[in-house]
């Protein structure tokens, strides 16, 4: 196998296996070398990932994706620029799908790119001064991304940034910071990519003042009691697990409505939206439950 493959591979389930770096599908990771490139396929586990898993792309089909028309209506657009992904690959038969991120891999002139939601770089990203805060923990040499919808329009702005940083630094960013949605880090080998993660996660546990801990509480006996329901209605949705666990973090925010609607209602990051649905429910009792099953059917 080729070297940098397995480096790839490495460096993949390295991040992949921490929850602080990769919430359910979130983020993905990718090597170049001239002509190739590899990157997750889409639905695949960084943590445990092979070389079955990456995606191989003919980087010059990538290139010119950008020379491309494509249309004007978003959905249309994204739907074209996916097939212009899916014809750039090596071995279409592998039926591995490119991420909607591919072509930001392929921007980037380091041939190992680890590109993640994580959860501390996320304090950051998702907060209110966000823009300020980055500013002042990393200066100028990172390269901040305000948010951008996610797809080809998040593509050609984080180009459009890179040829201006190069213009200024004369040299490509190696970290790049966007707004609401996570960090793209980007080395020559994957000993330079561990280094900046570290002094990343280093500035930003320095920057924040303080951090709460999460202790396990009791879950309380209402809900052990009505849990075998939550269990059946959700397998009518076709969710086959359901647990209980109660925290002195999620104590905060279902202590009463009003903590709920300010705490939770809303999500907190990307991955939230995505993976995990952005909406919970607040139910109080079991007849609440029986409400709900009843508004269901
Ligand atoms: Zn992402």
């Amino acid at each position: 196998m080729n070297t940098g493959v397995q480096q790839l591979i490495k460096i993949s389930q390295y991040y992949g296996q921490k929850k602080e770096y990769v919430i359910a599908g979130g983020g993905n990771t990718s090597y170049k070398d001239d002509k190739h490139l590899w990157i997750k396929a889409s639905g695949i586990n960084l943590g445990d990932i092979t070389e079955n898993g990456f995606c191989v792309l003919d980087r010059k089909k990538l290139a010119e994706i950008p020379n491309q028309q494509f249309s004007t209506d978003s959905d249309k657009r994204e739907e074209e620029v996916k097939n212009a992904l899916l014809n750039s690959r090596i071995d279409p038969d592998s039926g591995l799908r490119p991420s909607v991120e591919t072509s930001l891999h392929n921007l980037f002139e380091y041939s190992f790119v680890v590109h993640t939601h994580s959860t501390l770089v996320n304090g950051l990203m998702c907060s209110n001064w966000v823009a300020e805060k980055t500013l002042e923990i990393f200066g100028e040499e990172v390269l901040y991304i305000p948010y951008t919808d996610p797809g080809y329009i998040l593509f050609i702005a984080v180009e459009k940034e890179i040829k201006k940083y190069k213009e200024k630094f004369n040299a490509e960013p190696k970290v790049v910071l966007l707004q609401n949605h996570g960090i793209f880090v980007t080395a020559n080998s994957i000993e330079e990519i561990k280094t900046i993660y570290t002094d990343v996660k280093a500035r930003l546990i320095a920057a924040f003042d303080e951090f709460p801990e999460e202790k396990e509480l009791q879950v309380s006996e209402k809900i052990i009691k009505v849990l075998p329901a939550v269990r059946m209605l959700l397998s009518e949705e076709k969710l086959k697990v359901a647990t209980a666990f109660n925290s002195s973090w999620t104590a905060n925010f279902i202590s009463d409505k009003n903590s709920f609607e300010k705490g939770i209602e809303k999500p907190f990051n990307p991955d939230q939206m995505v993976y995990c649905m952005s909406e919970y429910l607040l139910l109080k009792t079991a007849i609440r439950l029986k409400q709900l099953s009843k508004k269901q059917n």
